[in-house]
């Protein structure tokens, strides 16, 4: 192995062969992918020495760092017992185990089904809400209604309930035209501003559902923080009165915590912030710690017996290859693990306030407004950011060892929570080397 222009190496035939997500292949000509030869911890390393502190947790998978060796020593033991069984007529103990202490985090949602991407985990439970009602022998609700800027996934069922026009768009005559309401997101938390946006969308809501109740299945919101909306926060009291007010209407609420799970927001899932009970959780990205895709879809008992019948075709005949996959779920189980024994809530408390503190050179940066924070998730917006900016800042981020993938003008960190407080000194100093410079 030769050091030197390894990197190009790698990225040319990267260039030639991978068609990478989310991405216009041509800027790779420009910008090449980075080849990451190995990671550990928060950092990733390339081909020829350099490193990079993964200040976004890989899109918002990572929870525990790279190579984590209690994740690493759980899949090695599973690898060797079982790999993978299908899961319709056969069941095995890491799904079994998950599904009981996933139900034992979120009591009232006893039932698990499973996916493997965040987007498949927006299917299911759009395609069970639908079908419950349908079971119970109401008929005519064949809409969702969605929030302004909500993100779901991007299969095509999933982007019909997201509002990002940049990834609608150009499939937009394949989906469905599902209503949506104003947002309660801000970036401006904790001004009157903030406050008059939460109570207009609670307004919104309650008259969507006076006038439109009878055809609309479900309401499904991300809690707390619209992430690829850019970071857009609001308060728990909104996701109160949404589910007071769909319980009122006969609408179910789906949950959408595919990126708020697992502790981002501070505590265990967003929705417990708000004391509510949702009728669908949609869970992904962290379940895993970051290591394997899967996904999950918790309900209660009311909605799993409305498809418990002798009828065949009653039931919820969904299935991917993948449901359950043993090491997905022994990973999942590791995770939850760490959670128990190391009270990671708990210390993750003190660490974002800590992290606050840290972040008071960004806060104070001239360019720098609506710096805002939900728990392990720290955002803000950068002025006079022109065109161009996000791929700009993610460049000079780079050149500086950090991993920053701006949405529009808004800078984010949601590193792993294993990040030390050297590394999060690091990535703020860095950060501001960053904003200089872009
Ligand atoms: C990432 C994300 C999804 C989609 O998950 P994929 O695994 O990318 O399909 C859905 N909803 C939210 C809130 C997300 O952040």
């Amino acid at each position: 192995m030769t050091a030197r222009g390894d990197n190009a190496h790698w990225a040319a035939r990267s260039h030639a062969a991978v068609w990478h997500p989310c991405t216009q292949m041509k800027r790779h000509e420009a910008s090449p992918p980075v080849p990451i030869a190995r990671a550990s911890g928060a950092w990733l390393h390339d081909y020829e020495g350099r490193r990079y502190l993964d200040a976004v947790g890989s899109w918002w998978v990572n929870l525990f760092g790279h190579a984590n060796p209690r994740i690493n020593a759980a899949l090695r033991t599973q690898l060797d017992t079982l790999e993978h069984v299908m899961l319709a007529g056969f069941t095995h103990a890491p799904v079994i185990e998950l599904s009981e202490r996933l139900a034992a985090l979120a009591p009232w949602l006893s039932h698990a089904f499973y996916g493997s991407d965040g987007a498949s985990a927006t299917e299911i439970a759009l395609k069970m809400s639908f079908h419950c009602w349908r079971e119970r022998g109401v008929r005519g609700k064949d809409h969702y209604v969605r929030l302004a800027g909500g993100y779901h996934g991007e299969t095509v069922g999933a982007l019909s309930v997201t509002d990002v026009p940049i990834f609608r768009d150009a499939y937009a005559p394949l989906l469905r035209p599902h209503p949506v309401l104003p947002s309660p997101g801000v970036h401006d938390v904790g001004t009157p501003a903030a406050d008059r946006a939460c109570d207009e969308a609670i307004d919104a809501l309650a008259r969507f559902l006076d006038e439109h109740a009878a055809a609309t299945s479900a309401l499904i919101v991300e809690p707390l923080v619209q992430g690829a909306r850019g970071m857009a926060m609001y308060g728990a009291r909104y996701l109160a009165a949404a589910r007071e007010l769909t319980a009122r209407h006969g609408v179910h609420l789906i949950v959408d915590e595919i990126m708020t799970g697992f502790g981002r927001t501070g505590t265990m899932f967003a929705f417990q912030q708000a004391a509510i009970t949702p009728d669908f959780l949609c869970l992904s990205k962290g379940i895993t710690g970051g290591y394997l895709p899967l996904s999950c879809v918790l309900t209660n008992e009311a909605i799993y017996a409305s498809f418990y019948d002798d009828d065949v075709t009653r039931g919820f005949l969904h299935s991917h290859s993948y449901t359950g996959n043993a090491l997905a779920c022994r990973a999942a189980l590791a995770v939850l693990d760490i959670f128990r024994d190391d009270d990671v809530i708990a210390a993750n408390r003190d660490k974002a306030l800590r992290w606050r503190h840290m972040a008071e050179p960004v806060v104070a940066h001239p360019r720098v407004h609506a710096f805002r924070q939900c728990g392990m998730i720290v955002a803000f917006d950068v002025a006079r950011a022109g065109g161009d900016f996000a791929q700009r800042f993610a460049n000079e981020a780079l050149r500086r060892e950090l991993v920053l993938r701006p949405i529009g003008s808004t800078v984010y960190f949601m590193p792993p929570y294993t990040l030390t407080d050297d590394e999060f000194t690091f990535l703020v100093a860095r950060t501001l080397e960053t904003l200089d410079a872009a």
